[in-house]
């Protein structure tokens, strides 16, 4: 409604313009022509009766019959007492009469006098002069003109601009109206679209249709949307993975307590096989709330403020770890290791990084396996890569492998202590340190996992 209001009103007010103003400038055009016609027509016929001496009806009618001039509708002449001594006008002529026009009698006062008016469709000019006689007024002329022809064009005129202010002002109405139905056609399909949504009905979209921007805040409703359809699912999917994650060593632990409650006499080693078994599923839950714990934080975007870290002395510390692990399982564990790669973070999760990743790879080979550990900076960048001859991943899940809680082989993973969020820590890490962590497979067999970060030259810790 505003939005046609206020386009009709504009409109209007040039409407009201486009119909007075030419009108007036035309009709101040015709009165000007008339004052100088009018006025021409009568100083000739003063100066035709200049000569005389005094006025009568016979001279004046001799002088005017030489100076006769057309197109007036009357003229009159007077003496100076304003008595009509010549007359146009055939029917009821005025001769002998004393007449009090306003101009004649400004004419006999000396003056020059001329009116013109625009009433009932006809221009009526009214011009007077004196004439005189050695610097007397004897007498004056009056002219006056009744100009229908004129008129007529002007109305014309004022009849075709009316007929288009009502071309024009009927088309902005119905654009008006047009345009702001479709403006609040899509105004209303966006405010159902964004209450639907914020009712959870995330899978709602707002159709919108065109370009213009509330089409365009249309799309970006919708990508916002899907968005947020996506943050929802993957929230409501890890919600319903961890509890599931959760509920496996719990229902486990209950299942060895109860057969240990419900056996009579159950032998010694069988009990602390059980109470073991126990106490491996505990570790468990230990290991996942760790890292869901891990997770969130990172999640949060509350990290610790970053420092630089030299990375070697790091690595050392995990693979000095890991090769006890790496030794029992028969794995052959290298590493290849420069100095001076120093990145932006903290000790505790590059260290996180690096076991993750290298315990992967032994996680994931086999006895006589070799799993080889490089660090090394390349122009802006400090490269750490680990890889093994194991199985390698399955070309299909290289993409969703940094996912939460996915695996791709659940029952070896489980078998393995893994937790299935090692990689998404990994990932989350890195990210926000600005890197980037890659996996892959390597042509002769068994996996590789990049991970890259910006390289800090600024000063060594
Ligand atoms: P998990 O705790 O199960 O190891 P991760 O997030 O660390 O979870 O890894 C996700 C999955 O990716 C693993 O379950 C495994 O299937 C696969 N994966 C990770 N690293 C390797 C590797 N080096 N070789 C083969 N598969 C791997």
């Amino acid at each position: 409604m505003r939005y046609g209001v206020s386009y009709i009103l504009i409109i209007a007010a040039v409407l009201v313009l486009l119909n007075t103003y030419p009108l007036l400038v035309s009709e101040d055009m015709v009165f000007r022509s008339k004052g100088t016609t009018m006025s021409a027509s009568v100083s000739v016929m003063v100066s035709s009766l200049s000569g005389l001496d005094r006025l009568t009806e016979e001279n004046v009618a001799a002088a005017m019959a030489a100076a006769e001039e057309s197109g007036l509708s009357r003229i009159l002449v007077t003496d100076n007492a304003g008595k009509v001594l010549y007359d146009t006008r055939e029917t009821s002529s005025a001769i002998g009469d004393y007449v009090l026009y306003a101009e004649l009698v400004q004419a006999l006062t000396g003056m020059d006098a001329f009116s013109c008016i625009y009433e009932n469709g006809a221009f009526r000019s009214r011009a007077s002069s004196p004439v005189l006689y050695q610097n007397q007024i004897i007498g004056a002329v009056y002219a006056y003109e009744y100009d229908r022809t004129q008129a007529a064009l002007l109305e014309g005129m004022q009849g075709n601009l009316l007929r288009l202010s009502a071309v024009v002002g009927a088309v902005v109405l119905g654009l008006s109206i047009i345009m702001s139905a479709s403006l609040t056609k899509k105004i209303g399909a966006l405010l159902t679209a964004i209450r639907q949504v914020r009712e959870g009905a995330y899978s709602h979209r707002a159709y919108i249709t065109g370009r213009d921007e509330i089409a365009q805040i249309g799309q970006e409703f919708n990508n916002l949307t899907d968005r947020l359809q996506t943050t929802e699912n993957a929230r409501r999917r890890f919600v319903s993975d961890a509890s599931h994650e959760l509920k496996t060593p719990l229902a486990a632990i209950r299942l060895l307590s109860d057969s240990i409650l419900q056996t009579d006499n159950m032998d010694m080693p069988t009990t602390r096989e059980f109470v073991s078994d126990i106490g491996d599923e505990a570790e468990r839950l230990t290991r996942i709330t760790e890292d869901l714990l891990r997770l969130t934080r990172l999640d949060s975007g509350i990290l610790d403020v970053p420092v630089p870290v030299e990375l070697l002395p790091v690595l050392e510390q995990v693979l000095r770890m890991m090769s006890l692990v790496a030794q029992e399982k028969e794995i052959e564990l290298t590493y290849r290791a420069e100095e001076g790669c120093t990145v932006l973070g903290t000790k505790d999760e590059i260290y996180q990084v690096f076991y993750n990743l290298i315990d992967n790879a032994v996680k994931y080979s086999s006895a006589g396996g070799t799993v080889l550990v490089s660090l090394q900076s390349e122009g802006d960048e400090v490269v750490f890569t680990v890889e093994d001859n194991g199985a390698g991943i399955p070309e299909e899940d290289l993409p969703r492998i940094f996912e939460r809680f996915y695996r791709v082989d659940k029952a070896r993973s489980r078998a393995a202590g893994g937790t299935g969020l090692g990689l998404s820590i990994v990932s989350d890490t890195v990210k926000r340190r600005h890197g980037t962590v890659q996996a892959a497979n390597r042509p002769q067999g068994g996996a590789v996992f990049t991970v890259r970060w910006p390289r800090e030259r600024g000063e060594r810790p």
